[in-house]
């Protein structure tokens, strides 16, 4: 049998989860299609911060307690250069209300509240597919279910389906590869230090992931794998990038992740409107991510509601530019962040000249409010 509903959200990660609840809010019907269980999509650990503009945000729509509610305490972070911490005298800031609230968290706090409010979210929705996205009412179909609605939000990530029901050259793909990764590292240690240090073995970071929890990130190479990287190499790399020594202590969890950035444009295609890293990837080292997640949902459910409410589709129309606006923005940041931490890439910029360069830029930008506006998420939130 064929339901019926306003907007089909396609995951419920970040976006979708920020989508559903704001629709809810506004009486706006809309289900949710997972292809996870609960429980995995509530401990998948990744970002960390939501920055000024996301907490804002939330309060705006009444939703603050998805992150006021268990939201870690903010421990300060630097910058190190060969041992030493860049004495950068950090200009008063507007980024000031980021709050630190994992990502699991922000996800387990966002599934609450939309259950709470009666929301129709289906986990392990098996073998989605979309048809007639061009149609007045697109169809989405999971096992029974057959959903025709109004709209599809793909919010289900780079490798999720929405976007492959966009048919062949409708979308451009933008893409840089950096040339190199993190591997990053769950450990069971408090996190001291606590910052991202540049050193010509490579980058390194520690970033506390509650009290006695802290992610490592050790720049690598593309083709590195886990097998090289046994627990002595990663106490062993990070003493020598922070050029101090670290307590060692259980490694839960260890993973490679390339560094790259991407960009889908336009970001619609007929009534199916992409979200979140459906849409667009930044390079970790930004910790921009869940931020553009979260302004996604927003233009996307004020675009919905004007619709909705008055008939009105310009908001829907202006969606993909609306956004890409501030997804480049957002680009260029993590461009210029990720090269000037990491000693790598075109030889001809390794090494002292390299680290004076960067030494100069971190202390220009950030002691600059706008710049400095950045800075909370850059460090406290990247995983
Ligand atoms: C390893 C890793 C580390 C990261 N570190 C950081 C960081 O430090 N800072 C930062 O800001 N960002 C970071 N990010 C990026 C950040 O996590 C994402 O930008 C953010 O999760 C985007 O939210 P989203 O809702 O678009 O996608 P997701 O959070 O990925 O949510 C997509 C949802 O769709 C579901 N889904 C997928 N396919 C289907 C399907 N076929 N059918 C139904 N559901 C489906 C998924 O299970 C998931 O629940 C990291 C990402 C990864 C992978």
């Amino acid at each position: 049998m064929t339901e019926h509903t306003t907007v089909a959200i396609i995951g419920a990660g970040v976006a979708g989860l920020t989508l559903g609840n704001m629709l809810q809010r506004n009486g706006i019907a809309c289900v949710v299609l997972e292809k996870h269980h609960r429980g995995h999509v509530e401990q998948r650990q990744r970002a960390g911060t939501v920055d000024s503009r996301g907490v804002h945000m939330f309060r705006d729509w009444g939703l603050q307690e998805v992150v006021e509610s268990d939201a870690f305490p903010e421990v300060e972070s630097g910058f190190f250069i060969d041992g030493e911490e860049l004495p950068i005298d950090f200009a008063e800031d507007d980024n000031k209300d980021s709050i630190f609230c994992p990502q699991q968290v922000l996800v387990r706090n966002l599934t609450d509240l939309f259950l709470r409010g009666g929301g129709d979210l289906r986990f392990e929705a098996d073998g989605v597919s979309l048809a007639d996205i061009s149609g007045e009412h697109p169809v989405v179909r999971s096992g029974e279910t057959v959903l025709s609605c109004d709209f599809i939000a793909g919010c289900d990530g780079d490798r999720g389906v929405s976007r492959t029901a966009v048919p062949a050259g409708a979308l451009t793909r933008y893409s840089h590869e950096f040339g190199y990764s993190w591997l990053s590292v769950l450990a069971e240690v408090p996190t001291d230090p606590s910052g991202m240090a540049i050193h010509s073995r490579g980058l390194a970071g520690m970033i506390p992931r509650g009290a006695h929890a802290s992610r490592i990130y050790l720049q690598c190479r593309v083709d590195d794998t886990l097998a090289q990287w046994p627990d002595e190499r990663v106490w062993s790399e990070l003493e020598a990038r922070f050029g101090k020594p670290v307590a060692t202590g259980r490694i839960a969890d260890k993973r490679l992740v390339p560094l790259r950035s991407v960009v889908h444009s336009p970001m619609h295609h007929g009534k199916l409107y992409l979200l979140g890293d459906a849409a667009h990837i930044v390079p970790p080292m930004s910790a921009k991510g869940i931020n553009l997640a979260l302004h996604d949902a927003e233009v996307f459910a004020r675009a919905v509601i004007k619709h909705t409410e008055d008939g009105d589709p310009s908001l829907l129309d202006a969606y993909s530019e609306t956004c890409l606006r501030h997804v480049w923005n957002y680009q260029a940041f993590a461009t210029w962040i990720t090269e000037v931490m990491h000693n790598a890439g075109d030889p001809s910029h390794e090494g002292e000249f390299r680290k004076q360069v960067a030494r100069a830029e971190l202390q220009r930008q950030f002691t600059s409010p706008a710049a400095n506006r950045l800075f909370g998420e850059l460090t406290a939130g990247v995983n």
